[in-house]
């Protein structure tokens, strides 16, 4: 009984072990493997024999990621002509640089002199950053891997993400329209080491045209970290929204952060904070100014952050989701901000700035009454697109001083 249970096993084993593939022509492929050596480079090696000499091999491949047209790069290894070849090309990732989690999809196209093709099937790799044991969790649309913490740690983090999507749907409309992995890291050092290039802020990364985010968040600043995830998840299911034929849209920065922060949830206590004092002081900046990147001072970056969140409230909550969803569908065609805004809201940002600072002052919870908050030392963190305040916030000391 066992030995034909062995012998049955055997026999699935030789079924199921995929052939060599050859063209009728001659040409074998011996062998093809892709191999990682994260975050530099990526290493396809190949093998193939035919009974003449092989005179041309090229690697085609694709990244997996969001396109009107599929692009197809190619690459064409070095080899001294002869019938059995073995050679390999290396994506040298320092020219183009791919995040942790990004799928390649490949295949090779192999001549001999006697004018024989083999186009092999197509193979799939993922970049993955093997210096980590990754564990999965997914719920609907959205993967987070993690390498340290609990399973409560993870299952954390998304239930803020899945709060962060459903606040964002039910309030505008938008989700993801490409699977999203997040891939959270142990830490910021951790992070950089993902990355070729990192920059000394460089505390989260996203890659929206390939749903990827990477993040560090230590495994005691939970807190912090389950904002940093929904708003790196906010920006990167907006960017996905506005994607257009001609690529990413550069959206107004007061827009695009004050949607991310929308996706945090409730506001930070603390910034919420320096937009009263900015009320009170009058130093709110002009919706106008806030369309270009933020400052890099951090009390204007404070207010900046806190003014975008607010005014997208503003327009969320007196003048509804459709016309917040309307608003990116007309930037994606290519619309300016202040077209799309008097096409949608009949006022455009000077106006928006005008019925915002009315609205925002005739709240109670702004009037003076204001606690002295300095901050000991601040080194910026930051989001991809630009430093994000509640990171600086949580990365260094506060101290809170009444008048
Ligand atoms: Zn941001």
């Amino acid at each position: 009984m066992t030995k034909w249970l062995i012998s049955l096993i055997l026999a699935t084993l030789l079924f199921i072990t995929p052939p060599i593939v050859r063209a009728q022509e001659g040409i074998s492929l011996i062998a093809s493997n892709a191999e990682i050596y994260f975050p530099s480079a990526l290493v396809f090696k190949i093998t193939a024999q035919s009974q003449s000499d092989i005179t041309k091999i090229r690697l085609h491949y694709q990244v997996d990621r969001m396109n009107y047209a599929q692009v197809t790069s190619e690459a064409w290894p070095d080899f001294t002509q002869s019938p059995k070849v073995e050679t390999e090309w290396v994506w040298d990732m320092r020219k183009a640089t791919l995040l942790t989690g990004a799928v390649v999809r490949y295949w090779w196209t192999i001549e001999d002199a006697t004018g024989d093709k083999l186009i092999t099937s197509p193979e799939i790799i993922r970049f993955e950053d093997l210096r980590y044991s990754w564990q999965k969790l997914t719920t609907g649309e959205l993967s987070l891997f993690w390498y340290k913490g609990s399973q409560s740690f993870a299952d954390e983090l998304m239930v803020a993400c899945q709060q962060a999507l459903e606040r964002l749907f039910e309030d505008t409309g938008v989700y993801p329209e490409k699977h999203i992995d997040i891939f959270v890291y142990a830490s910021t050092r951790d992070l950089q080491g993902a990355m070729i290039f990192p920059r000394e802020w460089t505390g989260g990364v996203a890659f929206t045209e390939y749903g990827l985010i990477a993040i560090g968040v230590p495994t005691n600043e939970l807190d912090w970290g389950k904002r940093a995830v929904a708003h790196e998840l906010g920006h990167t299911v907006i960017h996905q929204m506005t994607f257009s034929p001609y690529g990413a849209i550069v959206l107004p920065t007061w827009l695009d952060e004050g949607l991310a922060m929308y996706a945090e949830g409730k506001p930070d206590p603390y910034l919420e904070s320096w937009l009263k004092k900015a009320i009170n002081q009058q130093k709110l900046i002009s919706v106008r100014s806030l369309s270009s990147p933020f400052s890099a001072k951090s009390e204007e970056a404070y207010i900046s952050y806190a003014e975008s969140q607010s005014l997208v409230e503003f327009l969320i909550q007196n003048h509804g989701k459709d016309k917040m969803l309307n608003l990116l569908s007309l930037l994606k065609e290519g619309n300016s901000c202040d077209e799309a805004m008097i096409e949608v809201y009949g006022f455009d940002q000077d106006g928006l700035d005008t019925l915002w600072r009315e609205y925002i002052t005739s709240q109670t919870q702004y009037r003076p009454e204001f606690k002295h908050i300095s901050v000991l030392s601040t080194s910026p963190g930051t989001c991809s697109w630009i430093d994000m305040p509640s990171r600086m916030v949580a990365a260094n000391t506060l101290l809170v001083v009444p008048d």
